[in-house]
């Protein structure tokens, strides 16, 4: 606590983000980036841009990004935002679509950075529980509500809502005159998109991250799709706080890895893979794994508790993420990595259930 910091900042519990280890080499299943590389195009892309134009600003629209985004899905340049992540587009709805009076809604086991938004925006909100198996009861958000958040997949428990779940809360929510924001963060990694509905709905938000399913953690490109309405309530916030949250580097990168589906559909068909091996392997040793249709896997030791799980991995050189929670302290959330890494994942497994 500081006594130059105002009531608000006094008033914050800020997210905090998986370790970034940089004292020791680690297989890091931490933090769900992409074990592949990113698109040969992307990195030809970003060299390209690294040229005497970094001296001038960078397009505020990224039109490029939004353009490779409209035409890839089908939608028009005015349904498309792009922002420095996906974490900045949904701090950005917070503010655009929900207010104090009613409180927006979203899982008790979820993205911890909605409430932190919500606070910051000072936004009330209504955390629903998953039911006992942490599936999300879309009847439980069919109530009077300031609007709705849902990943989908839900993270960190990877467990996929269907489309028609997504659709009909769409709709009761625009009888309410209520945003609904999909935060699609994992969807390429076997979860129907609802991009292809947002014209039916007005009030139905899409958000995408190129950190996972385009391997560009580093890069800070996210997008939305919806409503150009909605688009445009986004970008009154940005223009209100930062007009160039994208660089030249940025959005030539994100760009070229939209247009490279191909590419993106290859490796994270081998993340799924992955994915369903190391699954089967650890269910077959007594590990009790949710099903996840991400590019992670939300699991539990038998008779070990979470934290002394994560430890032990630690100990091997493997980073995984324990969040100490209710519900789910007895849960790691493992990001799937390449398959030798998950070869040693699996070994140490082995190993710590019988010790
Ligand atoms: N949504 C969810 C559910 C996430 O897990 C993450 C990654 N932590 C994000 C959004 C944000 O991703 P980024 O800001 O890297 O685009």
């Amino acid at each position: 606590m500081s006594e130059f910091w105002n009531q608000r900042t006094k008033n914050l519990s800020p997210y905090v983000p998986g370790e970034q280890p940089k004292d020791r080499l680690f297989i890091k299943l931490n933090t769900n980036e992409n074990p592949y590389p990113p698109s040969p195009k992307v990195l030809e892309a970003v060299k390209n841009a690294s040229d005497e134009s970094l001296r001038l600003y960078p397009d505020p629209e990224c039109t490029a990004l939004r353009e490779a985004v409209a035409e890839r899905y089908g939608v028009k340049l005015e349904q498309v935002f792009a922002g420095n992540g996906s974490d900045e587009i949904l701090a950005f709805a917070f503010g655009a679509f929900f207010e104090s009076a009613v409180p927006v809604l979203f899982p008790d086991i979820t993205y911890s950075f909605y409430p932190v938004y919500a606070d910051l925006w000072d936004i009330r909100y209504c955390k629903i529980p998953l039911c006992d198996d942490f599936s999300i009861n879309i009847k439980d958000y069919k109530e009077t509500c300031g609007g709705a958040v849902l990943p989908n997949p839900n993270a960190p428990t990877g467990i996929a809502l269907p489309l028609d779940d997504i659709l009909s809360l769409a709709d009761f929510l625009e009888e309410q005159g209520k945003v609904f924001v999909v935060d699609e963060a994992y969807a390429a990694f076997g979860t129907k998109s609802a991009i292809p509905h947002i014209n039916k709905y007005s009030n139905l938000l899409t958000v995408h991250t190129l950190s996972k399913s385009a391997s560009l953690a580093g890069l800070r490109a996210g997008f939305a799709i919806g409503n150009e309405k909605l688009i445009e309530g986004l970008r009154r916030i940005r223009d209100s706080f930062n007009s160039y949250t994208l660089d030249r580097l940025a959005i030539a990168g994100a760009a070229a890895a939209v247009k490279d589906a191909q590419y993106y559909e290859e490796i994270n068909s081998r993340v799924i893979a992955t994915r369903e091996r190391v699954t089967k392997t650890i269910c077959e040793f007594g590990f009790k794994v949710l099903p996840s249709s991400a590019n992670f896997i939300f699991m539990q030791a038998p008779g070990i508790a979470g934290a002394d799980f994560f430890a032990a991995l630690r100990e091997r050189g493997i980073l995984v993420r324990h969040f100490n929670k209710e519900r789910i302290a007895d849960y790691l959330r493992v990001s799937v990595g390449t398959d030798e890494e998950m070869d040693k994942f699996i070994t140490a497994c082995a190993e710590i259930k019988k010790t």
